[in-house]
């Protein structure tokens, strides 16, 4: 990690969630909230023993479909002229730990490993060189996706909304620039194994472009979630199976399957 970088978590109490902010392996409470201002609380455990929730809130996820030209090769489909999206609902999101769990209505459940980015500000219209302004920081996702349902359906709101199918964490990881995610290892591994390796460099639209493109329809709100994309190499889950996404330098999301 690097040091001008600051890694939040939001954890469970018997009320509402709060937030910590993340030093070496300790937590310690955020006075605050890393969208305004925050100041270093006491310390209230360390990240083992603490049980995390996604990092975010977000009142909507945006997603682009077919960013990397390897993974639309591999499902034969054409690259878009302009980003393809689609949304996941916010019930979909899970935070670190938590299961990811299957659907009887699907037989080919998928992962696909993320760079997701965190929108900080409110914006609508922003022009691409301004788009990372917005942004508070980064975090793993994965965008679970009931790859049968998605071929069978033109429109992906089933195959991609069912609850749980949208882990995100650990961390927010904010002082991220943009030229600090233009070349991120994107990693997946299913039980320890690596399945997809890919690079942000890849992507056709940066998280600037997306932002910018999205924001050209709808206004952005704090918290607010743009799924950048997987690399090639998707693939299914079973249950039983632990899944991790790994962008590198920012964080390991893993998640159990259950069935
Ligand atoms: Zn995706």
């Amino acid at each position: 990690m690097k040091p001008d970088l600051t890694r939040f978590v939001r954890l469970a109490t018997d009320s509402n969630p709060r937030w910590g902010v993340v030093e070496s392996e300790r937590v310690c409470a955020l006075i605050g909230d890393p969208f305004t201002t925050w100041e270093r609380g006491e310390e209230i455990g360390t990240l083992n023993t603490l049980a995390l929730l996604a990092p975010v809130a977000p009142t909507k996820i945006v997603c682009v479909g077919r960013n990397y030209p390897a993974h639309a090769a591999e499902h034969a489909a054409e690259v878009p002229a302009e980003p393809l999206l689609f949304f996941k609902p916010p019930s979909s999101v899970i935070g670190p730990g938590a299961a990811i769990v299957l659907t009887p209505q699907s037989r080919q459940v998928e992962y696909e490993a993320e760079l997701a980015v965190v929108i900080g500000r409110r914006c609508r219209n922003v022009k691409p060189e301004e788009a990372w302004h917005y942004v508070l920081g980064v975090t793993c996702g994965n965008d679970v996706t009931a790859r049968d349902l998605q071929r069978r359906d033109d429109q992906w709101t089933r195959a991609k909304g069912f609850d749980t199918f949208c882990p995100l964490g650990p961390w927010l990881v904010t002082g991220v620039r943009e030229e600090d995610v233009a070349d991120l290892q994107v990693i997946c591994r299913v039980n320890g194994e690596v399945h997809q390796r890919g690079r942000t460099s890849e992507m056709v639209f940066s998280p600037a472009q997306l932002i910018a493109y999205t924001s050209a329809i709808m206004t952005l709100e704090p918290g607010d979630v743009i799924m950048t994309g997987t690399p090639a190499g998707v693939g299914p889950i079973t249950a039983g199976d632990v899944v991790e996404v790994e962008v590198e330098g920012i964080g390991v999301l893993r998640n159990p399957v259950v069935g």
